[in-house]
């Protein structure tokens, strides 16, 4: 079976076209589909339109959020209630075009990757989107490995079980592939059609690029040292420490010489503000330190077994029923 999950906001004059679109391309292709519509707390006819849309075609499924909660948790309530294998997101906007699912499904099967991301080589949005969206895009290469054209291509495909072990909150959407390539899943990337807005307009403004830098820097983090934090922090802190100690150990050497030849006129130590640098780099070498302690203290109670390791496949043993996957709310922290 194929689900596609589609977040909402405010999007009614695309709904129903998007819909027949899909159902086209299902009948075609001859798939088992599924259609699941998340209103994100929209505030215009969508969710009228999403129920009368599940009235009249079985396959529609729709969740309605209270209040606007965010592209990632849109697709989070998707992906928990998906049932089929491969699991295709779309953006309700109709700039992604349904009629790239066989060539995605078929890119997935063939090179057998775990996630396949669209790519919007020729696109149809403004420069003062395209451009921060390139530098940003290979930033996020430069900093985690993963070298896609667009991370923040609407259109993904996913195998079921990469959506059972990375859990999204926040805008961490955009990072589903890194989180995915981090626990040794296999991503790949194809071009896609991109069309231009037809409706409404664009749910973000230039503010994504601050909060997406600030969430590239969680990633890389939680990616690289989320299990052993006191790697990052406690070189940092050890480098500080050692700078600042060899700091006041050359200005101890420096106050004794003084004090033995008050002949060479050498400056009192309080005018030299390298006793300052010292002391600063010292406190937080030793601030630097406790935190990470702090940190390696919360992984080591918090976190589970099923998050250090990533198991493709079992001989003779079923599936432990702990790394099965969890409800939503269980663990809030990721
Ligand atoms: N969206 C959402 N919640 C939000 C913002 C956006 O569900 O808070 C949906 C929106 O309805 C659309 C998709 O996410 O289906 C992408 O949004 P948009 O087209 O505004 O982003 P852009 O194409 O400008 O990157
Ligand atoms: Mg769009």
């Amino acid at each position: 079976m194929l689900s596609v999950v589609i977040p909402v906001y405010n999007e009614e004059e695309s709904l129903e076209l998007l819909h027949s679109e899909l159902v086209e391309v299902a009948q075609n292709e001859r798939y088992d589909l599924e259609i699941i519509f998340i209103d994100d707390g929209s505030t215009d006819h969508s969710w009228q339109i999403i129920r009368r849309l599940a009235e009249e075609d079985q396959r529609v499924r729709g969740i309605r959020f209270r209040r606007n909660f965010g592209k990632a948790a849109a697709l989070s309530a998707g992906f928990q209630a998906a049932q089929g294998e491969r699991i295709i997101t779309l953006d309700a906007d109709l700039q992604d075009d349904p009629h790239e699912i066989p060539r995605l499904l078929a890119k997935q099967h063939d090179e057998r990757l775990d996630v396949v991301s669209g790519w919007k080589r020729i696109r149809h949005d403004p420069w003062h989107k395209v451009i921060p969206s390139r530098i940003f895009n290979w930033l996020i290469g430069r900093l985690t490995g993963v070298w896609l054209h667009d991370h923040n291509c609407g259109m993904k495909c996913y195998r079921r079980e990469v959506l059972q072990e990375v859990r999204l909150y926040g805008e961490m959407h955009r990072f589903v592939p890194v989180l995915a390539h981090a626990r040794g899943f296999l991503v790949g990337e194809i071009e896609i059609q991109h069309r231009p807005r037809r409706f409404g307009h664009s749910k973000y403004g230039v503010r994504r690029f601050v909060k997406g830098f600030l969430d590239l820097l969680t990633v890389t983090f939680l990616t690289g040292f989320r299990q052993r934090p006191q790697h990052l922090l406690g070189t940092l802190g050890l480098v500080c420490f050692f700078v600042g100690g060899l700091g006041l150990g050359y200005l101890a050497v420096y106050w004794v010489v003084a004090q033995m030849r008050p002949d060479l006129g050498l400056k009192p130590l309080h005018q030299r503000p390298a006793v300052i640098y010292s002391s600063a780099a010292l406190l937080l070498g030793a601030q630097l330190l406790s935190i990470g302690f702090l940190a390696e203290m919360i992984t080591a109670y918090q976190s589970r077994e099923s998050d250090a390791y990533s198991v493709a496949e079992r001989i003779g043993l079923s599936t432990p029923t702990r790394n099965e996957p969890q409800q939503a709310g269980e663990s809030p922290t990721r």
